[in-house]
C-alpha cells in the first residue's frame, strides 16, 4: 500500500475523480504481454484467449470492457499504446516531461511517461489536461504551460501536413490494412498526406532501446536491496546474504535479465561500445523527427506490427516479445507525444487495430485535433461494439 499518492492520482483527486481500484501490470512494466505479472497474466477482453498487450495491459482490458471508464499507464517504449492498440481503445504517450512522474515506479527514467488510456480522444484529452503540468516535485517535468487541449477537438484538419515514413513500407497484413484505410480517411478530410518524409535511423529504434531501458532500469532497480523498498527475505543470516536473497527471490525472470542485460553495457569496458553507441544512435533518431517536423505537422505510423497475440505465444522468446515494440518506441527514444487511435480490424480474427499518430513535442493539442478527425470519420470506437466486463 503506497503511504502517499502519486501526482498524477492527486490531481484527478483533486479534480473530483473516483479512484477505485489497482490495475494488473507486467513486473516494473517490463513487457509487452501483461504476461510476466506476478499475479498472472490478464486476458483480452475482447478474445480470451489473447494477451491485452503491455506492460499496462490491465488498465487498457479495464477500459475495454468498461470496468473503468478511464485508465492511466506508463509509456516507456510502447506501454500505453501497444495495449491500447490491442484492446480497441485509445491511449497517449504524452512528450516526455508533460506529466509529473512524482509517485511513479522508475523503469527508465530518460523514457518513463504516464498518460491516460480512455474510450475515445475526448476522454484522452479531458483526462490528460486534469493530469498534465509542471511539478516541482519531479525534476524532469516540463514548465509549458497546459492548452485546454478540449479546444482542439471538433476542428477540421484542412491543410493539415501528415508524414508517413518511407521507413514504414514493409508492413504486415495487418499493418498495410490500417495504414491504408487510415491515409484515405485523412485525406478525404483534406489531409496532406506527405509519403517522402525519412526517418533513417528508426530502423536501430529497438536496438537503441534493448540497451537504453535496461541499462537505466538495472541503475533503478538497484534501491530494491530488501533495505528500504520492496520484498526482503527474512531468513539470511548476513547482510550480503539478504541482499542476495532478497534480490534473487523477489525479482521475476524478466526483471533479472534486464538487470542483467543493463548491467552488461553500462560496465566498464562496454559501457562504450553499447551504452554510448546506443546514446549517439538515439540522437540521431531525435534529429530525424527534428528535421521530418521542419516539414510536417505530424507522423502516421502503425501502433504495432500484429493485432493481440495468443497468450503464451511469445513468452519463450523474448527477442520476438521485444518486436512488438518495433512502431511505437522511436516516440520515446525522441521525447514526442504519440497517440494510439482504434483504426481498423485484423484481417484473421476480428480483432481491433491501432495507429498512432506523432507529433512535436508538447503538440498533444494538434494531436489530438487529428486523432479526433480521425475517429469521428471512422466512428471505428464504436464499431468495434461492446464487451462486457
Ligand atoms: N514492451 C516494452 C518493454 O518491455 C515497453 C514497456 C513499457 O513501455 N513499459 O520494455
Amino acid at each position: 500500500v503506497s503511504p502517499y499518492n502519486a501526482t498524477v492520482i492527486q490531481k484527478l483527486l483533486d479534480a473530483g475523480a473516483v479512484i477505485y481500484g489497482r490495475t494488473n501490470m507486467d513486473e516494473f512494466a517490463f513487457g509487452s504481454s501483461c504476461e510476466t505479472s506476478c499475479y498472472g497474466p490478464t486476458k483480452n477482453p475482447r478474445d480470451m484467449t489473447r494477451v491485452p498487450g503491455g506492460s499496462s495491459g490491465g488498465s487498457a482490458a479495464c477500459v475495454a470492457n468498461h470496468t473503468a471508464i478511464a485508465a492511466l499507464g506508463s509509456d516507456t517504449g510502447g506501454s500505453i499504446r501497444q495495449p491500447a492498440s490491442f484492446c480497441g481503445v485509445v491511449g497517449i504517450k504524452p512528450t516526455y516531461g508533460r506529466v509529473s512522474r512524482y509517485g511513479l515506479i522508475a523503469f527508465a527514467s530518460s523514457l518513463d511517461q504516464i498518460g491516460p488510456i480512455t474510450k475515445d480522444v475526448r476522454d484522452s484529452a479531458l483526462l490528460l489536461r486534469t493530469i498534465a503540468g509542471h511539478d516541482p516535485k519531479d525534476s524532469t517535468s516540463a514548465n509549458v504551460s497546459v492548452p485546454d487541449y478540449l479546444n482542439f477537438l471538433d476542428k477540421d484538419i484542412k491543410g493539415k501536413k501528415i508524414g508517413l515514413p518511407i521507413e514504414i513500407r514493409n508492413l504486415t497484413a495487418d499493418g498495410n490494412e490500417v495504414m491504408g484505410k487510415a491515409v484515405e480517411v485523412l485525406k478525404r478530410q483534406g489531409a496532406v498526406i506527405d509519403d517522402k518524409i525519412s526517418l533513417p535511423h528508426i530502423q536501430y529504434a529497438v536496438n537503441v532501446y534493448y540497451i537504453v531501458a535496461p541499462s537505466e532500469a538495472s541503475s533503478n532497480l538497484a534501491r530494491f536491496d530488501g533495505v528500504r523498498f520492496g520484498f526482503r527475505d527474512k531468513s539470511a543470516k548476513t547482510l550480503l546474504e539478504m541482499y542476495e536473497n532478497s534480490r534473487g527471490e523477489g525479482f521475476g525472470a524478466e526483471a533479472k535479465r534486464r538487470i542483467i542485460l543493463g548491467t552488461y553495457s553500462l560496465s566498464s569496458g562496454y559501457y562504450d561500445a553499447y551504452y554510448l553507441k546506443a546514446m549517439k544512435v538515439r540522437t540521431k533518431i531525435k534529429e530525424d523527427f527534428d528535421k521530418a517536423f521542419q516539414k510536417v505537422d505530424a507522423m502516421i505510423m502503425p501502433t504495432a506490427p500484429s493485432s493481440a497475440f495468443r497468450l503464451g505465444e511469445k513468452t519463450q522468446n523474448p527477442l520476438e516479445m521485444y518486436l512488438s515494440d518495433i512502431y511505437t518506441i522511436s516516440a520515446n527514444l525522441a521525447g514526442i507525444p504519440a497517440i494510439s487511435v482504434p483504426a481498423s480490424l485484423s484481417k484473421d480474427g476480428n480483432l481491433p487495430l491501432g495507429l498512432q499518430f506523432l507529433g512535436k513535442p508538447f503538440d498533444e493539442g494538434p494531436l489530438y485535433q487529428i486523432a479526433h478527425a480521425f475517429e469521428q470519420a471512422t466512428n471505428f470506437h464504436q464499431k468495434l461494439g461492446n464487451v462486457t466486463p
